[in-house]
């Protein structure tokens, strides 16, 4: 299949297929159900696709849609797998495959990067003992400019002109202070949450049930908006020197650990340590797949819009349509190239986590 009839052009319809394609292909389907809805009453849900054992000795997951729009990119590649490399994949006698259609089936059929709750995923998963709250300095003074309490439109071009003058002067900082994760404005930017979502709890009970005697999984999670553009960047929410990140290295290229440095820099509640400490007897490493498309301030300024659209917009105003045109955009870009591109090494991504099924040695959890 080609790449770019991978891309569906909703949430319902790729479910819909990524369903259909998974039962094709003779892998076993069950659902997560979610109590919020789509945009068209729909009820939504997390699609688990599974093939070979019940209780793996060794698995491997991929999942989509942690960021809800990013699932545009995440569903094309599972759904080409699906129908290409992994039709009549086989896993080794006593291991399975996993697909995660939509870990943020919300976002994904809403095209928002966070959930019914405006929580970004990817700063909800905290550990245990860990408290819902706290925010940067930096993104405290910066709060007025990245959630301003209205519509998009009017002083857009000025307002943008300052985020720029500030990304001029230490973007690094600007990126670490913004992004790392807030949990004390609700309709703000990379927000939290009060407590773990829907769909947190709805893997935490499933995941002592999947994975609970399993010595080892190796998870993808598919991203894009950040990073240049095409270009892929492997990390793993651990220490840049531990052996587990040591282990990925050596078996994936250009496989880092979070640094303030990388594309990837430290956030609060990633899903990687939070899916470790659910099944505390497996090696469980989660290595986040992130592709880049357009540069940090065009990505920025499409989820402040559509933030503020989905705030304080009306939903059929021409306003939030192009809000909403713009986060599609940022973060399933149109070009034909960048589809093929991408989707091509998500799928060679893929091919060498199965391959590590065969893998003696895995490291020990930390
Ligand atoms: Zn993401």
């Amino acid at each position: 299949m080609d790449p770019l009839d991978a891309f569906s052009p909703d949430h319902d319809t790729a479910r819909a297929r990524f369903r259909e394609a998974a039962t094709a292909a003779g892998w076993t389907l069950s659902t997560l159900p979610l109590t919020a809805t789509g945009p068209g009453g729909e009820p939504l849900g997390i699609d688990v696709a599974w093939k070979g054992a019940e209780q793996p000795r060794r698995a491997v997951v991929v999942s989509s849609g942690t960021h809800g729009v990013e699932g545009y990119f995440g569903s094309a590649v599972q759904l080409s797998l699906l129908e290409g490399p992994w039709s009549a994949v086989e896993p080794p006698a006593g291991d399975a495959l996993v697909m995660l259609h939509a870990i943020n089936p919300y976002g994904f059929a809403w095209n928002r990067r966070v959930n019914e709750d405006n929580v970004d995923l990817n700063r909800n998963f905290l550990l245990r003992g860990q408290a819902f709250a706290g925010v940067d300095d930096g993104y405290v003074r910066l709060e007025g400019l990245l959630n301003p309490p209205s519509p998009p439109g009017g002083f857009e071009a000025f307002l943008l002109r300052a985020v720029w003058q500030i990304a001029r002067t230490g973007f690094g900082a600007l990126k670490a202070a913004v992004a790392v994760g807030q949990y004390e404005f609700p309709k703000g930017l990379f927000y939290g949450g009060s407590g773990p979502t829907e769909s947190q709890r709805l893997l935490g009970d499933a995941l002592p049930r999947w994975f609970g005697a399993t010595e080892r999984v190796l998870h993808l999670d598919l991203h894009t908006g950040m990073g240049a553009w095409g270009t892929c960047a492997l990390a793993v929410a651990e220490d840049e020197d531990s052996d587990r990140v040591g282990w990925l290295a050596s078996r994936f290229d250009g496989v880092e650990g979070l640094s303030e440095a990388g594309v990837l820099y430290p956030i609060r509640g990633a899903l990687g340590a939070w899916l470790q400490e659910q099944v505390p007897t497996c090696t469980y490493l989660c290595m986040l797949a992130e592709y880049g498309t357009h540069p940090p301030i065009k990505v920025l300024a499409a989820l402040r819009g559509e933030n503020r659209a989905a705030h304080w917009g009306h939903a059929q105003a021409p306003s939030t349509l192009a809000a909403k045109a713009a986060m599609l955009e940022a973060f399933a870009p149109a070009d034909p190239g960048w589809r093929r591109s991408v989707v091509g090494s998500a799928l060679a991504l893929a091919e060498q986590a199965l391959a590590t099924l065969d893998d003696p040695s895995p490291p020990e959890q930390p």
